[in-house]
């Protein structure tokens, strides 16, 4: 039985505590958990009861225990689009981007080198310890020991030889800090790179992207009346992650559809279309503008209509965008949030 098993569940306080290894064989399964035990879990915790075999990273080898993984990732991302009112098909960067959360892998991984460090920590004569030496000493890389699977995962975040964290091992907290560290550059990077390869996110600012720090587009800390500004702001993610139903994208999907824009016989509906030149919206968009004009360019003495058409749809859809462009104009942090949510009640 896999090391992880056991000590996670067998929390040191709460009822927890009573679940043995015989309940966890039950629940891989599929076998249902006392509910008082449930009740102690953390939810991150209840997942990986659910899925049990995503904690076991010796398991992973094999292609029914890989599918199962790679269900438990497709079932986080799926609960995470709904939580966000987000349809499936959006781009999975932009809702870690978006709700600041890591994936559940990132918890995952950390999870076992803070218990590789447990391990590391006891005394030189107990098993675990033993048993640590010697499989790393005597298993080839390709092997299914979860000491190996450690070694890779601690290469993985950039992390050198194995074996001097098992001879000095850091302190508990120091660890944890240098873990969380390491495990934010890495999906850092991964997530900001991986949003590049999506052309649909061009409006969102995926660089101001960090872990535990919801992105400002769905801030209501600023918001005086945050229930309805949270309803104002699916709309708005809507259009940020390209995943909004333009007619002209439903006339790309779609044969027996014209991209021309129904409300106008003018123009092709597109973004661009819908929030700057309509006719027929032209009444809703005015006072928008106005007050964007008013509280947001008087500073600036700039007129909105003097601004690019890229600038003009950048700063009703993420004006923290700016920042990072060449851009005709810049706002201060103040004006960003008065900007978001002008541009939310839209
Ligand atoms: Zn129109």
């Amino acid at each position: 039985m896999c090391l992880a098993e056991i000590t996670l569940f067998n929390r040191r306080s709460g009822e927890a505590e009573r679940m043995i290894l015989v309940d966890f064989k039950k629940a891989l399964q599929g076998g249902a958990l006392d509910q008082m035990i449930m009740s102690t879990l953390s939810v991150f915790e209840q997942k990986l009861y659910i899925y049990p075999t995503c904690l076991d990273v010796r398991s992973r080898s094999s292609t029914s225990e890989l599918n199962k993984y790679a269900k438990t990732r497709a079932v986080s991302k799926t609960t995470l689009k709904k939580i966000l009112s987000l349809p499936p098909n959006t781009p999975d960067p932009a809702i870690y981007i978006i709700s600041g959360l890591l994936p559940i892998e990132a918890q995952i991984d950390t999870k076992s080198l803070i218990l590789f460090n447990n391990i590391c920590r006891q005394n030189n004569r107990s098993k675990e310890k033993q048993l640590a030496y010697r499989q790393l000493l005597i298993k080839p890389d390709n092997s299914n020991s979860w000491y190996i699977a450690i070694k890779k995962l601690l290469y993985k975040y950039d992390f050198s030889d194995i074996i001097q964290f098992l001879d000095n091992p850091p302190k508990k907290f120091e660890w944890k800090n240098i873990i969380q560290k390491k495990v934010d550059l890495y999906w850092i990077h991964k997530i900001i790179q991986n949003s590049r390869s999506y052309p649909t996110l061009t409006y969102l600012n995926c660089d101001i992207f960090l872990p535990r720090k919801i992105h400002p587009i769905i801030d209501l800390n600023n918001d005086n009346n945050p229930s309805k500004g949270a309803l104002s702001i699916a709309i708005k993610l809507k259009l940020v992650t390209g995943t909004f139903m333009t007619q002209s994208k439903r006339a790309s999907f779609t044969k027996s559809e014209y991209p021309l824009c129904k409300l106008c016989d003018d123009e092709d509906e597109d973004i661009e279309h819908l929030l700057l030149k309509c006719k027929v919206l032209e009444p809703i968009r005015s006072p928008f503008i106005n007050q964007i004009e008013d509280n947001i360019l008087k500073d600036a003495s700039i007129s909105f209509y003097k601004l690019s058409t890229n600038t003009q749809t950048q700063l009703i859809m993420d004006c923290t965008k700016l920042r990072h462009q060449n851009s005709d104009l810049l706002l201060n942090r103040k004006t960003e949030q008065l900007c978001e949510l002008i541009s939310r009640k839209h």
